[in-house]
């Protein structure tokens, strides 16, 4: 007989799992071409690069890596992290050394948020469609979802203010900066705007998270020429959350939470009081490459392999899928494009793929909350990070051969 204690534990366990997995399981099941997930492919990661500076950062610092460390993670890293993201003009100038912490990634930061800032029944507002674990986290920690609607320039704020005049209070407001997940788009810059004035006017936080900021492949990303609204940060409003998930290495685990003083006090805190401290061995590594410039390189080495991706992926789609009333949505960053289908839904086409045709995808469905129902589904999200130009070339030629073979 299991212990009671368990039973009873895992029956309450309040788990809503990402129905994204379903679609990266289901391709894994059919050894499909993986178009499912967002993390860069192996041979895009400085393995070469980590390996060399590897001895020398833990010659030269690893001392103090062995210790218990701050809660707000190694300070010489936090420091050289803010400076690169003061440089690059995502940071404001001036930031000081309180308001950033480092976390063990931008999802971790962002349950974080919702450990420490929500109580139980309060909403939570977010981009419709959006990354899963973002909204199944808000649900985790007890809060129900309000789904924000995306277009090309994000999220729109009328949509939020009409919610906020029928008598929604959301506490927090979470929305992809740029490249969003997975619709491409991102945050005009008057939009920010009226966000975080709509923020001051009835009292909620707003969350950035900006995971895919750097991988901008036609120029310099749309909501970075002024950083991002100098506003949010007078009036503490604003939480940013960034990562080198994308750019360095997933499995570094490593990103950074930016925000008022007081806010980034208290999360650092509550990440103590969960971790102690982060771990900081692989962070010495981080930093050498940091300090040693090799991340400029890295950087522009991430942007040449996606866009050579993208592009590939972008024109076997036009010349097979458009001529049979699909429409593209090709982003000007990140790692997802969208196809828009004609007239069918997007979820029993994302299972025939990978089950017939060997592609697997992830349909729009699979983005919205279950809050939303029906949940639209007209899209297959595309990711172009993991496959060579050859298989990404080969999907498209297999997905216009799904829809033919489909009666229309
Ligand atoms: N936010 C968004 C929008 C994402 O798409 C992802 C990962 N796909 C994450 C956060 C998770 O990032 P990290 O690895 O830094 O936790």
């Amino acid at each position: 007989m299991k212990p009671a204690i368990l039973v009873r534990k895992l029956e309450e366990l309040p788990i809503y799992a990402s129905p994204l997995v379903d679609f990266i399981r289901l391709g894994l099941q059919h050894r499909a071409l993986p178009l499912t997930s967002g993390q860069p492919a192996p041979e895009a990661l400085p393995l070469e690069d980590l390996a060399r500076l590897a001895p020398e950062a833990l010659r030269s610092r690893g001392r103090k890596a062995l210790l218990y460390g701050s809660n707000r993670g190694l300070g010489e890293l936090r420091r050289a992290l803010t400076e690169w993201q003061v440089r690059s003009g995502v940071l404001p100038e001036g930031l000081g050394d309180e308001e950033v912490m480092l976390t063990l990634g931008s999802q971790y930061a962002f349950d974080l948020i919702c450990q420490g800032l929500i109580r139980r029944g309060d909403e939570v507002a977010c981009d419709a469609p959006c990354y899963p674990d973002t909204w199944c986290t808000a649900l985790r920690r007890g809060a129900s979802v309000l789904p924000l609607p995306v277009d090309e320039e994000g999220l729109d704020p009328d949509h939020l203010e009409a919610l906020l005049a029928g008598g929604h209070r959301p506490v927090l407001v979470y929305t992809v900066l740029h490249y969003q997940n997975p619709c491409g788009c991102s945050l005009s810059p008057s939009r920010q705007r009226r966000l975080l004035e709509l923020a001051e006017t009835y009292d909620f936080l707003v969350v950035l998270d900006d995971p895919y900021r750097m991988l901008a492949l036609d120029g310099p990303p749309p909501c970075g020429s002024d950083r991002f609204p100098r506003l949010g940060w007078d009036t503490g409003r604003l939480l940013y959350l960034g990562s080198l998930s994308k750019v360095l290495a997933p499995g570094v685990r490593l990103g950074w939470l930016a925000g008022h003083r007081e806010l980034v006090a208290g999360l650092a805190k509550l990440q103590e009081m969960s971790l102690i401290s982060l771990p900081a061995l692989d962070g010495l590594i981080v930093l050498e490459y940091l300090l040693s410039e090799g991340m400029t390189g890295q950087l522009s080495r991430m942007v040449r392999f996606l866009k050579e991706r993208r592009d590939v992926l972008a024109e076997g789609l036009r010349a097979r899928c458009l001529p049979l009333g699909c429409t593209l949505r090709v982003p000007s960053g990140g790692c997802f494009l969208r196809l828009e289908l004609p007239d069918l839904p997007a979820t029993p086409l994302a299972r025939e793929l990978a089950e017939r045709h060997g592609v697997a995808t992830v349909p729009e469905a699979a983005f919205w909350p279950p809050s939303q129902t029906p949940a639209p589904d007209r899209f297959l999200r595309l990711s172009f990070s993991w496959c060579t130009p050859e298989e990404l070339a080969e999907a498209a030629e297999r997905i216009a051969r799904a829809l033919e073979g489909r009666p229309r």
